[in-house]
């Protein structure tokens, strides 16, 4: 890439950082439109994954820490990076989709309930938009859900909550086209507009209907349960991150996981629901797909209750300091201490 297409580039993504929030790197987008990751042209998602070698844990690894981002820049001079943004909990995004007629969708939104107030706006670079909105303040959160609208409305996705992402300018797309800022409703030339009442009641989270929760048994501590809902965070960034192709047996396989905790007593199911629909959504999965995934791998788990994984590992640690405490425990040796032994006896190789 040239020397101030790159200077470009990364002016661009400070005012991003300093006005919008975390980024971090996706795979670009090669002369022939293939992308960057080693699946090329046949990638179903061309220039929209994050570099996973420079993020592991995908989204969730975005900074505002600009060192970090120039490291990445410079790590990818060869080939350019993309930019993906974190729809964090400040703003919402509306990603307008042409192909799915998400234009038309916006058209007769605003038809029916009103012209929707000038605000930080994207140009994708398949002629589609993102619309940027300030997220509501008064504790209602905003999803990511694709198709946001309803059938009615097709086309129209909902990026939020922390838990999406929009490739922002100035990214590459496929098609040759590069993403920008629409004229004079770039980050740097106009402030998020609040949303419209109409807009907000159809993007925020519905509360989850509860169901089927057994009571947490009292005999499970505070703290299982605390280590319960760290590795039920840990199943939902790895649904999150899940690379595509892996992503439903991925779903499944944490669902069944997390179920044998429920069925065990450590969550509650509901709680398991909500987290790993979310983050498959955020992976890309549908609506549909996640519930069905997770319903019939929650269910599987449950009926197979297990312990925390790493009780085995605690009672190990109980058994040491009764050895310790009675006066019967020896540090154990290691092949190689062993070995050393071997060798001052006299034993030779
Ligand atoms: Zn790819």
């Amino acid at each position: 890439m040239k020397f101030n297409e790159q200077l470009e580039k990364r002016f661009a993504v400070k005012q991003l950082v300093e006005k919008l929030g975390a980024v971090f790197p996706v795979f670009g987008v090669t002369k022939s439109g293939a992308c960057h990751c080693k699946e090329g042209a046949a990638c179903t998602n061309i220039g929209k994954h994050p570099i996973w070698w420079l993020v592991r844990h995908g989204h969730t690894e975005a900074t505002r820490d600009m060192a970090v981002v120039n490291e990445w820049f410079s790590r990818t001079r060869l080939y350019g990076m993309n930019i993906g943004l974190v729809a964090n909990e400040d703003w919402f995004a509306l990603d307008i989709d042409p192909r799915h007629d998400g234009d038309k969708s916006l058209a007769r939104l605003q038809e029916q309930f009103g012209a929707l107030p000038k605000t930080v706006t994207s140009r994708t670079g398949s002629n589609g938009q993102h619309l940027l909105f300030l997220a509501p303040k008064d504790g209602r959160r905003v999803k990511s859900v694709a198709n946001a609208l309803g059938a009615e409305f097709p086309g129209i996705d909902v990026k939020g909550g922390g838990n999406g992402y929009i490739v922002a300018p100035p990214s590459k797309h496929k098609s040759g086209g590069v993403y920008r800022w629409e004229e004079g409703l770039g980050p740097g030339d106009t402030e998020l507009a609040s949303a419209p009442e109409w807009l907000l009641e159809r993007v925020v989270a519905k509360p989850r209907e509860r169901r089927q929760d057994t009571p947490i048994p009292a005999m499970i501590t505070e703290q299982d349960r605390k280590r319960a809902a760290g590795l039920l965070e840990w199943a939902a960034e790895e649904v999150a991150s899940a690379a595509e192709g892996t992503r439903n047996p991925t779903l499944y396989a944490k669902s069944f996981f997390i179920g044998t905790l429920v069925g065990g007593g450590f969550l509650l199911r509901s709680d398991a629901e909500s987290a790993l629909i979310d983050a498959a959504q955020a992976a890309g999965l549908s609506k549909r797909e996640s519930e069905r995934t997770v319903e019939s791998g929650l269910n599987g788990g449950e009926d197979n209750p297990q312990g925390l994984p790493d009780d085995t590992e605690r009672q190990a640690e109980r058994k040491k300091q009764w050895l310790i405490e009675h006066g019967y425990y020896v540090e154990p040796l290691s092949v190689y201490e062993m070995i050393a032994q071997h060798d001052q006896k006299g034993g030779g190789r």
